[in-house]
C-alpha cells in the first residue's frame, strides 16, 4: 500500500529528477498571494489583517502555508492523504519548515481512531514529522470523526467539527503550531485552536502544506 521509494524519476511529470519533483516541477507548484494576511494566510494588500479577520478575528494569531491549494499541490496533497505516498510528507514538510517560527509545541490536527484505523496513518503527523522537532502525538484528541469536511459544504463544516478535539493537559502561556495538509474554510483549525486556547494556550499558530484561495483570488 505504501510506497517509500524515490525512484529518480518526477512524482508529477515521471521525466528525470533528482528529487521527487524535477526542477520544472517545483517552480510550478502553486505560490500564495503575496503581501497575505498573517493571521489568515490569504490575500491582504498591505499585508496587514485581512477585512474578515479584523471583523471576525480568529482563535489563531497566524498562519503559514508553503503553497496555495491548486494544482498541482492538490495532486501532491491527495496522493499523500489517499493513496499512502508517504515520500511526500517529508517532502511537503520541508517546504513548510522553511517558513516557520519557534513554538513551545508543535501539534498534528489528530484523526479519530476510527478514521486512522481506516487510513492505517494520520498525513498531518507524518508532515509534523518532517519539521525535525518533538512533536506533542497525545496531547490533542480527536473525540468523534463526522462526515469527512471534504464531503460538506463549505457553510456546513464550522458545525460539523464542534466540539470534536480534547486536550489532556493544560498549556498555560505556551504557543502552540498546529499541523495540518490543507486549510480551506479554517473550520477545523479554528476548532482545535478553541481547544488549545481553552487548555490556557496563549497563541496558537497554523502550519499547513496548502492554503486554498476564494475562486476570485
Ligand atoms: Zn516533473
Ligand atoms: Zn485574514
Amino acid at each position: 500500500m505504501f510506497s517509500f521509494l524515490f525512484s529518480g524519476s518526477c512524482f508529477l511529470c515521471r521525466g528525470a529528477a533528482g528529487e521527487l519533483l524535477c526542477a520544472d516541477c517545483l517552480a510550478e507548484l502553486p505560490r500564495l498571494p503575496v503581501p497575505a494576511c498573517p493571521r489568515c494566510a490569504l490575500t491582504s494588500p498591505r499585508g496587514e489583517p485581512c477585512g474578515r479577520c479584523l471583523a471576525e478575528p480568529p482563535p489563531f494569531e497566524a498562519t503559514v502555508a508553503a503553497l496555495a491549494y491548486d494544482f498541482p499541490a492538490d495532486v501532491l496533497i491527495h496522493a499523500l492523504k489517499f493513496r499512502g505516498e508517504l515520500a511526500l510528507a517529508p517532502f511537503l514538510g520541508n517546504m513548510l519548515s522553511q517558513k516557520t517560527e519557534h513554538v513551545d509545541l508543535i501539534v498534528p490536527v489528530p484523526l479519530s481512531r476510527e478514521r486512522l484505523r481506516e487510513r492505517g496513518y494520520n498525513q498531518a503527523v507524518e508532515i509534523a514529522r518532517a519539521l525535525g522537532r518533538p512533536l506533542e502525538l497525545e496531547l490533542c484528541t480527536r473525540q468523534r470523526h463526522g462526515t469527512a469536511q471534504t464531503e460538506l459544504p463549505l457553510a456546513e463544516r464550522h458545525r460539523n467539527v464542534r466540539g470534536a478535539f480534547a486536550c489532556t493537559r493544560r498549556l498555560d502561556g505556551q504557543s502552540v503550531a498546529v499541523v495540518d495538509d490543507v486549510m480551506t474554510t479554517g473550520a477545523t483549525l479554528a476548532e482545535v485552536a478553541t481547544t488549545l486556547k481553552a487548555a490556557g494556550a496563549a497563541r496558537v499558530v497554523n502550519w499547513v502544506i496548502a492554503r486554498t484561495l476564494p475562486p476570485h483570488a
